[in-house]
């Protein structure tokens, strides 16, 4: 048995049942996000909508003014991978894929989640690469367990989205989550030396697991806006990330509507 790193805490039942609220929090805004997303819209008017939704379930968005950020949620479009800022400049086109993360505080916790949608009609192979992302993720909370080890989830996601030669960033990665949006550990989205090493994995961790996928190189930079992580390679990206639980009775996707259930 593995020590437990320092920093990393453990939730009680009672304390992952309130992140849940914050979850939910989180899920329903992005359906509501998911569900605007169209050619024409900007992701300025999606920051507006998300922060909006987030505010009228008495929640405060995380992410505005984290560490600067100026807005409720980051919107990645085309090469962008990650913290891309929203802007009522950047309107949304046919055959794009638009990433949307958003995370909420309800009652001092916190959830954290991100989609990438298809913005009309989308090129088969961006619409497979979003897929697989997906897959990744859900992969990699499968092995959310408790008795499991850290690197089994990024094992799983590995062993999801090497077969199909995509590129897989290791320099950002999931975390711990609670009352602060990242906690320790790291959550890497890679296992270089396979699955059961690392962090044993218990019950009353809560993680962030959010695979970043590109359709070419895994090479990134960030712009000068101090923020926006985009491909060097110009090739096109994809973000999924959950918030989950791990329970007695296996992971509990907290910022799934169903729980994860399905
Ligand atoms: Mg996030
Ligand atoms: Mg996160």
């Amino acid at each position: 048995m593995t020590r437990r790193p320092r920093g990393v805490t453990l939730k009680s039942p009672d304390q992952v049942a309130r992140m849940r609220d914050a979850g939910l929090v989180v899920a329903r805004t992005l359906d509501r996000l998911v569900a605007a997303v169209r050619p024409g819209i900007s992701t300025g008017e999606l920051d507006a909508i998300a922060e909006e939704s987030i505010r009228a379930h008495d929640a405060v968005p995380s992410f505005l003014g984290y560490h600067g950020f100026p807005a409720s949620i980051c919107a990645s479009v085309g090469p962008e991978v990650v913290h891309g800022i929203p802007s009522r400049d950047r309107v949304l086109a046919d055959g794009e894929l638009v990433s949307i993360d958003c995370g909420a505080i309800l009652g001092g916790w916190h959830g954290d989640a991100a989609v990438t949608v298809a913005v009309g009609d989308c090129d088969q192979e961006l619409l497979n690469l979003t897929k697989v992302t997906e897959e990744a993720l859900w992969a990699g909370i499968a092995a959310a367990v408790d008795g499991g080890r850290l690197s089994d989830i990024g094992a799983a996601v590995e062993a999801v989205v090497r077969p199909h030669g995509y590129g897989l960033l290791d320099g950002y990665t999931g975390h711990g989550i609670g009352t602060s949006m990242h906690e320790p550990p790291h959550v890497p989205n890679t296992a270089p030396g396979g699955p059961g090493r690392g962090m044993e994995l218990e019950a009353g961790l809560v993680l962030a697991i959010e695979p970043m996928v590109t359709l070419g190189d895994a090479e990134v930079t960030e712009l000068d806006d101090g923020w926006t992580v985009v491909t060097l390679d110009g090739r096109q990206a994809a973000h999924w990330e959950h918030t989950v639980a791990i329970t007695p009775d296996g992971p509990w996707v907290l910022t799934a509507l169903d729980g994860g259930r399905a």
